[in-house]
């Protein structure tokens, strides 16, 4: 027998070895063609400043051009002089100020629903919300586009995740089929993007509430890109289809229309309540800074105030379907501000993005894993403050680029 001390231990591999061994985006660096994390050294907005070089923003979420309005601005200025600059605790303990509740009260009204709760995140409100409400007996069905965070927040759950191909309302029917008779004991949410992030389509939402209904489940729509962008006033996907009293929970952003950093969900009080009482990411992380809701609450009022702008966005958003699909580009199915133009082939995805780039306009590449292999594309997004000058400009070096890459 061997003493004890005298073992060899088996050791464990090193689990930092992966971080060594990736090396893909460096030879993309090396290649000249990464698209991500790209400095910018200016004010944010339509015309930006990258490397020194100025160039038109088609990659922004920035849907009402609310980043750089003085009135939203000042808001936060004025925010960081009275309470300072952030808050160093979570709602739930020493970090919420007088404005998160003043916030929650006004989206609650702008969303037409009882009670609002404001998160750190879009992110957190997802992982938060998800994870509180879908016990272990329970599912999530989602559409197999939703948003990471999405899928995130579910992962997190000890419920069933259950997936139906996208915005497919059959097959949503056939999984809730499957569900209902094979043994998931407790409730369903369905949880569906209102505008998917990627593809720029809009939610079948009208026959999803009726196939939730016809089983029971209940419904939450993740409205990142729809508020300020549809529905009345730009309350979003269910004031579109007229369905907000349908919709059980909505969940929306502060990082698009509202210009500023942070998340929310508006819903019935109880609803709102143990949400409030139960969401790990709301508990356990600090609030939103005062500068981020005082700028959210200006853009509230400019977006309840000027619709003209979502009128603008509108007019933009339909120019460049237009101009894209007539030069003979793929957009899919796009409905709204968020335009994906197919590439196909992920090289060319980033050499497309690199001319794009050189030619003084920034969007941004999707590749895979982010799309399915071979469905690499440029994603553009437009706001209400583009002009036809830059809108124009856009579809000339597009056209020119389609023609040389042979996708047009
Ligand atoms: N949901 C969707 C559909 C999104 O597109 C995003 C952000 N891209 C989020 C949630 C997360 O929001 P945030 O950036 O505020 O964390």
């Amino acid at each position: 027998m061997q003493p004890e001390s005298d073992k060899t231990e088996r050791v464990a591999s090193d689990i930092f070895a992966k971080c060594r061994e990736f090396t893909t985006a460096q030879e993309v660096i090396d290649a000249g063609y990464y698209p991500y994390f790209r400095p910018i050294s200016s004010a944010l907005g339509d015309e930006v400043v990258m490397k020194g070089k100025e160039v038109i923003m088609i990659g922004s979420n920035n849907y009402l051009g609310l980043v750089g309005h003085p009135k939203v601005k000042e808001a936060a200025a004025n925010a960081v002089m009275k309470y300072g600059s952030g808050c160093t605790g979570s709602r739930f303990l020493n970090g919420t100020l007088d404005i998160h509740l003043e916030l929650e009260e006004r989206l609650a009204k702008f969303m037409k629903r009882d009670a609002a709760l404001v998160f750190s995140t879009g992110f957190q409100t997802n992982l938060g919300t998800i994870s509180s409400l879908v016990g272990r007996d329970d599912a999530m069905v989602i559409d197999r586009s939703d948003h990471a965070s999405i899928v995130d927040g579910c992962r997190l759950s000890a419920g069933k995740l259950i997936k139906y191909a996208h915005n497919d309302m059959d097959d949503l029917e056939r999984v809730l089929k499957i569900a209902v008779n094979n043994g998931i004991r407790g409730g369903i949410l369905i949880i569906t993007d209102g505008v998917f992030s990627v593809e720029g389509d809009i939610v079948d939402l009208a026959r999803l509430c009726r196939i939730a209904d016809k089983f029971g489940a209940r419904v939450m729509v993740d409205d990142a890109h729809s508020i300020g962008v549809l529905g009345e006033a730009g309350r979003g996907t269910a004031s579109h289809f007229h369905l907000i009293d349908r919709v059980d929970i909505t969940m929306g952003t502060f990082s698009k229309s509202f210009a500023s950093l942070g998340g929310f969900i508006a819903g019935d009080v109880s609803t709102v309540d143990y949400v409030k009482h139960f969401a790990r990411a709301l508990i356990f992380s600090a609030s939103i800074p005062p500068s981020s809701a005082a700028a959210v609450l200006a853009a509230l009022d400019i977006i309840e105030t000027e619709p003209q702008r979502r009128e603008n966005l509108w007019k933009n958003a339909h120019k460049m379907h237009k101009g894209l699909r007539e030069l003979g580009f793929d957009i899919g199915s796009t409905k709204t501000p968020i335009v994906p133009v197919m590439i196909g082939d992920q090289t060319t995805c980033f050499k497309f993005w690199r001319e794009l780039n050189d030619s003084g306009i920034f969007a941004n590449a999707f590749i895979p894993p982010a799309v399915a292999p071979g469905k690499s594309l440029i994603r553009t997004s437009y706001t209400a403050t583009h002009t036809d000058r830059q809108l124009d400009r856009v579809l000339e070096t597009f056209a020119k680029l389609g023609k040389k890459y042979g996708i047009i």
